[in-house]
């Protein structure tokens, strides 16, 4: 499979305010959860003068904008965008915004978050390090663009394209964005001082100081002119895919932050409720019930909540180490989760303890943190999962490993609990999850079927 392909990313577009520039620093610094390979922003004043503002780069959005790449620039307009890639695709080749010249002289940029699967780029391709699903989708909006009808031109670019898509996008005249019409990943509208603000997650418009207004619909498009602070509203023509959505229902348990709202949820009662969900699934008898930090925090609440366990804290995570998950190799990941993780002894020692977490992918994290509390004391360790067991890649814009990666594809629930240690192990079902959540929802990482782009998928795997 071409990891080049695999985006998972937050976005930002603010229009009409002269503060645009440093609205959607904060903005992608809210959402660096959602990315944190690269970063960048690009932007234009009012009147529009080019070549426009454009700093995209390698590392933390902190990395990337000093002081002087912010302040006392006047931006009218901007598009931010934080990228998160595997290990095959961190080039900043790749990051985004992708900021196009026309010959005419014309600006054209993009920041998408998601994957479309069938825009696939054989990795023999002649310059594929810059080829990928986004700048085709680039290529394909500016090949469409027709400036006297920009929404419409919008529309008929995106006709056909099975996959999961929010966009941000400047063209000449102004900014179009876009949720795809299964609605995978979030987007939603916010204002601040009447000035439109567009972007993946609310807890961006709360650093923002903006008003949430809306979730945008799945296959909802608009367009903002550069010229009146007006937004024209449309849809992508897919009527199928609007009777049945195929929201992320991982954005609800990992990936978004739990302070956001997705998908009409409050992210954070979601977890709880998931793991009240697991308690469900999941009986035991023990003395406390703790969470992986901080990941499993909000499920593991619920846990207690509804097991009548009670709940405290027995591990302490360092918060200046990043996510284990990016690490390239096998040896870099252990390394990470013994840096970032810390039992305390007095509470664990001689119990028997619910361990909770969000998701066990590859196995590496439940293995370490099982390793450190029987270090630190504890008899019975129950280590519980507010998820099913994830046996399939996501192709829709989540990073989650090859298939053969994923423990869950190729050992059952008393092999996993063997391989990581613990004396039980339990993974809500999925048919619970599916019961609470409904059909709303993309659960393709726990059941295989895909939707859209199913035959493309079948070829990748
Ligand atoms: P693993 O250690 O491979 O089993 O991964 C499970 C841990 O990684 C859990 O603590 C999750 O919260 C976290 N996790 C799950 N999915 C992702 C992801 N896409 N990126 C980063 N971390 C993840």
């Amino acid at each position: 499979m071409n990891q080049k392909l695999k985006e998972h990313c937050g976005i930002v577009g603010v229009m009409h305010h002269p503060q645009s520039l440093q609205l959607a620093y904060l903005g992608i610094y809210a959402l660096q959860h959602r990315g944190q390979e690269g970063a960048g922003i690009v932007g234009f004043q009012k009147p529009l003068v080019v070549p426009p503002y454009c700093r995209i780069r390698d590392g933390l959005v902190n990395d990337v904008f000093q002081r002087k790449h912010i302040q006392d620039i006047t931006l009218h307009h901007a598009i931010g965008h934080v990228r998160y890639s595997t290990s095959g695709s961190k080039e900043a080749v790749c990051h985004q915004p992708i900021l196009r010249e026309l010959p005419d002289g014309q600006y054209f940029a993009l920041a998408h978050n998601g994957t479309i699967p069938e825009y696939q780029v054989p990795s023999s391709a002649p310059d594929s390090r810059k080829e990928n699903d986004s700048s085709q989708l680039l290529t394909k909006i500016i090949n469409a663009y027709d400036k006297q009808q920009p929404l419409e031109s919008f529309k008929q670019a995106l006709k056909n394209v099975a996959g999961a898509y929010c966009l941000v996008v400047f063209t000449p005249d102004g900014m179009l964005f876009a949720r795809d019409p299964w609605g995978f990943r979030p987007l939603v509208l916010g204002k601040l001082d009447q000035a439109p603000i567009i972007c993946s997650e609310s807890c961006a418009l709360d650093l923002m100081g903006a008003k949430f207004e809306k979730e945008i619909e799945p296959g909802e498009i608009g367009f903002i002119p550069f010229s009146e602070n007006t937004i024209s509203w449309g849809r992508v023509d897919e009527p199928e895919a609007f009777s049945t959505p195929k929201q992320c229902i991982f954005e609800l348990i990992y990936f978004s932050r739990p302070d956001s709202r997705v998908f009409g949820h409050g992210v954070y009662d979601a977890r709880k409720k998931l793991g009240r969900l697991l308690a469900e699934d999941f009986k035991v008898k023990a003395d406390i019930v703790i969470p992986v930090p901080d990941s499993g925090v909000a499920a593991s609440r619920g846990y207690a909540e509804a097991s009548g366990i009670p709940w405290d804290v027995g591990i302490i995570r360092n918060h200046y180490v990043h996510r284990t998950f990016i690490a390239p190799t096998e040896e870099f990941r252990d390394l990470g989760v013994k840096i970032k993780h810390n039992p305390i002894r007095e509470v664990l020692e001689g119990k028997d303890v619910v361990v909770i977490d969000d998701s066990l992918v590859r196995s590496t994290t439940s293995r370490k943190i099982i390793a450190l509390l029987r270090g630190a004391g504890a008899r019975k360790i129950y280590f519980g999962i507010s998820s099913p067991p994830m046996a399939w890649p996501c192709f829709y814009g989540i990073d989650t490993p090859s298939r053969q990666e994923l423990i869950a594809s190729s050992h059952s629930v008393a092999q996993i609990q063997k391989t990581i240690g613990a004396d039980a192990l339990g993974y809500l079902s999925l048919q619970r999850l599916q019961s609470y959540f409904g059909n709303r929802f993309c659960y393709a990482c726990f059941s295989g079927k895909y939707e859209p782009a199913a035959h493309t998928i079948q070829g990748l795997l």
